[in-house]
């Protein structure tokens, strides 16, 4: 049983550990749209090149304490750094809130990680890459001996995989032909079976709706011609939604009726 101390503690552990990955991930992301494949070397301002010391390290806190400003050349800083900061801390404390001081709550704080590399690259380039998909795939065997139900878990995740990517790839060749254009890229296709992977059918079939809500909302938010918003944020939020609340979705859902 955990005091409700220790509860508060650990959340801020979680939120700090989020923030700081956050960072790397959206600074690796954008190393990436610059063409380096991982992140390597210290970080320094985008403008000036100026070499980031330990306190403008501080997630959140550096860019407010310099007023979102480069303390060499007094260049503003994106908003998309605290925001990434934030979004981390806030996904990873969420899960740790959610499933407890548990094996679960690691695997889920995995996958977050690799999902947001993929949203931030996906949002950028319009690329969802294979490595953060490739690490998500390992952990999920990893952690598969961890559930109870395992053997379930493995034979479910695997044929809806399976059948989820399947379908998905005939919808996307036909939709092709039709619309004379690719519609769907490679990636959300495997990007939908990895999710599948995890979630079983019925949290995929609740994802697959979710996300087309998502990436319309997303659509209309964003409203720019020139960079049309991509699709695998919208899966990759969906996702996340449906691991921390299948249960309380499908009976709101079921409760409609
Ligand atoms: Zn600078």
């Amino acid at each position: 049983m955990i005091t409700t101390g220790l509860k508060i503690y650990l959340t801020f552990i979680f939120a700090l550990t989020g923030a700081v990955m956050g960072s790397f991930l959206n600074c690796w992301a954008m190393r990436y749209a610059r063409g380096e494949r991982y992140p390597r070397g210290r970080s320094a301002c985008p403008k000036c090149g100026h070499t980031l010391g330990p306190l403008e390290l501080v997630p959140v806190f550096s860019w407010l304490f310099l007023r979102g400003r480069c303390r060499s050349c007094h260049e503003r800083i994106s908003v998309r750094y605290p925001l990434t900061e934030l979004l981390g801390a806030a996904l990873f404390a969420g899960t740790f809130l959610r499933f407890g001081l548990t094996a679960y709550t690691a695997e889920v704080c995995i996958l977050t990680a690799c999902l947001m590399l993929l949203s931030f690259i996906d949002y950028d380039t319009m690329l969802l890459p294979g490595a953060p998909m490739l690490a998500a795939l390992v952990s999920w065997c990893a952690f598969l001996p961890t559930h109870a139900d395992w053997r379930s878990r493995a034979l479910h995740g695997a044929l809806t995989a399976l059948i989820a990517g399947a379908a998905l790839l005939l919808i996307s060749l036909l939709m092709d032909r039709i619309l004379k254009k690719e519609t769907l890229g490679g990636g959300d296709i495997k990007l939908l079976a990895l999710a599948a992977l995890y979630l079983g059918p019925w949290g995929t079939l609740l994802m697959v709706i979710l996300s087309c809500l998502l990436g319309l909302v997303f659509a209309v938010c964003s409203k720019s011609k020139d960079h049309p918003f991509p699709f695998g944020p919208a899966l990759a939020a969906a996702t996340w939604i449906v691991v921390m609340w299948e249960d309380g979705v499908i009976e709101w859902y079921v409760g409609l009726f």
